[in-house]
């Protein structure tokens, strides 16, 4: 809780003035249950109804005054809470939000898309609701408390000391519901972060949900989980709903007490009419405000069970992270070298995916890299834009290690197309021009005329205006790739990698396909997951990677030469698309 407080520091003169609008409002309820007194004992009963004309003008006036001062304080005072609330919220919710999209590959793999947005929807919520009501009740209404409490004291000193000495009376059954509040709370809030994490599965592959009749089986799913978050938001609620009542109750055992005494102090004549109602009415007055912070301890810990979840992930550091004396890079001079790196990935196990992988690739060239399903082609492109970081050994640029290198830089120099092509749902031109913001309309064209996509733009219904639908899915498949290979084109990054489809496309498309990755692959250094024949022969060498290991190095014909080579044996098995085996190929060297 007071990390929370640490968002509020910006906000202290606002917190301030909360406070003393607050103050304002608690000292003028209290006046106004001061003036009972001279109103029964001057006013009604001493000289009979409104003889005393002076006296009734001075009551009447601070009668307004406290009034008007008791509604400026509680106007103001709500309104600057929620302000210094919301403004903590939306920090909060931003350095969130940031925090996650900063976190390495790795992270991403062990949290999922629908828990990450419940945290950030679900849990935000509950925080925002205690930082800016509860956390305004807690102050206004404890300053309201001491206030009367104060008044008690002037009126009748003895009296209110017993009173007082009564409060464990009340702490005690609020601390121990507050814990249970807390317990509930955290359960509650994980079943709903599950409950998003089944929604955005089930949305997302809706597809597959249909196509295998599962719509009964994810339904049962959710329906399991929310009746789970039912039962449990439901204990939370008979916790807080037996707050109220168990508090009145209690009230009423000390109101008891106080007309007792209050009529022998008063047959003694120790006391006044007047001064009696005073008390007894800022007692009952105190009813509201401790009713108020006996619910404020249940919710600040229900605020308490969503910030450690928020701070939980706000304490997952990124695995990859930028070294303080990290310079940027711009061109790639003379190539990429990858030296006896091996990779694992952060799973108990620890079993390596990559080991000992050596190789060059020079500027310029493209390298084809190659193997069965599962021998660790994704893993190993993945490392250069370091999404994941090696474990031993180095990524070395221009002979620079890229964990030297801004992280910012670094990504800036490298274009990626991957499979499954990422689109937004917005305009064609937006989703060209989504690495490269500055980008003008004849640049935008001139990329997709390139990666032969104008031709189908045109023809869409607002052209370049047009919105794809989430992930694009109002394009075909060929139509996505032409895009991604538009974006990448108007990128311009020095460094490629592409990750290429394994989805058969028409044979047109798969011919426009081929030209466009043709022009990417022009002046640029490439790292092509290879699936066709085409795009292997092309390649400047052939990474072939089995088990994690560099296996050969080579170009197709030598390759293929070789006796009993394991290239032979990948291309034996059919292994690759050979739909286009027309295609051009370009000169250089790479070297083992
Ligand atoms: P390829 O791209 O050649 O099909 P990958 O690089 O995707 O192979 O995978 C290589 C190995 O690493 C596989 O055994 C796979 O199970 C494992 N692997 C891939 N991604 C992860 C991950 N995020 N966490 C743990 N293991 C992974």
């Amino acid at each position: 809780m007071l990390r929370l407080y640490g968002y509020a520091r910006p906000y202290r003169l606002r917190f301030g003035a909360a406070v003393g609008a607050m103050a304002l409002y608690g000292l003028a309820s209290a006046g106004l249950l001061w003036l009972l007194q001279p109103i029964f004992d001057d006013l009604l009963i001493a000289e009979g109804m409104l003889r005393d004309n002076e006296r009734f003008w001075q009551v009447a006036i601070a009668i307004q005054v406290f009034t008007v001062s008791k509604g400026a304080g509680a106007y103001l005072s709500a309104y600057l809470m929620t302000d210094v609330g919301q403004r903590v919220v939306r920090d909060l919710r931003e350095g969130l939000f940031r925090h996650i999209l900063d976190q390495s590959a790795g992270f991403f793999a062990h949290h999922t898309t629908g828990g990450l947005m419940s945290r950030m929807s679900n849990d935000i919520l509950r925080i925002q609701q205690v930082v800016s009501e509860t956390m305004g009740d807690l102050l206004r209404e404890s300053i309201t408390v001491l206030a009367l409490a104060g008044l008690l004291i002037y009126i009748d000193a003895r009296l209110a000391l017993v009173m007082i000495s009564c409060a464990p009376l009340f702490v005690y059954p609020l601390v121990r519901l507050g814990k249970r509040v807390r317990r509930t709370t955290h359960r509650s809030q994980e079943a709903l972060e599950e409950l998003s994490h089944v929604t955005a599965e089930a949305f997302t592959g809706h597809r597959i949900v249909k196509a295998f009749s599962a719509e009964a089986f994810e339904a049962q799913r959710f329906g399991r989980l929310s009746q789970a978050v039912y039962r449990i938001t439901m204990k939370v609620a008979s916790t807080l709903s037996v707050l109220p009542p168990l508090m009145e109750w209690i009230g009423s055992l000390g109101l008891v007490g106080v007309i007792w005494y209050g009529s022998v102090r008063i047959g003694s004549g120790a006391m006044t009419t007047g001064d009696f109602m005073a008390f007894g009415g800022a007692l009952m007055a105190m009813y509201q405000p401790i009713k108020r912070l006996s619910r404020v301890n249940a919710n600040m810990q229900q605020a308490r069970a969503a910030s450690e979840r928020v701070f939980d992930v706000m304490d997952t550091n990124s695995e990859v992270r930028e070294r303080p004396d990290a310079q940027p890079i711009s061109t790639l001079r003379s190539g990429i070298t990858f030296r006896d790196v091996s990779f694992a990935y952060n799973d108990g196990d620890r079993s390596e995916v990559l080991n000992g992988i050596s190789f060059y690739v020079p500027a310029g060239c493209v390298a084809a890299i190659v193997g069965l399903s599962g021998a660790g082609k994704s893993t190993l492109v993945n490392l250069v834009p370091r999404f994941y970081d090696v474990t031993g050994g180095a990524i070395l640029l221009d002979g620079v290690d890229i964990r030297d290198v801004t992280l910012g830089s670094l990504r800036a120099s490298i274009g990626i197309v991957t499979q499954e092509t990422i689109l937004f749902d917005d305009t064609v031109a937006h989703n060209i021009a989504y690495a490269s913001p500055d980008a003008d309309r004849a640049a935008i064209e001139a990329a997709a005329r390139a990666a032969h996509a104008h031709e189908f733009i045109e023809q869409l219904p607002k052209g370049y205006g047009t919105l794809i639908g989430e992930r694009g899915q109002r394009l075909s498949g060929g139509q996505r790739q032409r895009l991604a290979i538009a974006r990448a084109l108007l990128r311009n990054a020095p460094i490629l990698i592409l990750d290429e489809a394994t989805s058969s496309l028409d044979a047109e498309s798969e011919l426009l396909v081929q030209d466009a990755l043709a022009r990417l692959f022009e002046d640029r250094t490439s790292f092509v997951i290879a699936h066709r024949l085409s795009t292997v022969r092309r390649a400047d060498a052939i990474i072939v990677v089995d088990n994690g290991r560099v296996v050969e190095i080579g170009r197709h014909e030598e390759l293929l030469a070789k006796p009993d080579s394991h290239y032979g044996r990948l291309y034996a098995k059919q292994l690759f698309d050979r739909s286009a085996e027309t295609a051009p190929t370009t000169s250089g060297t790479v070297v083992a």
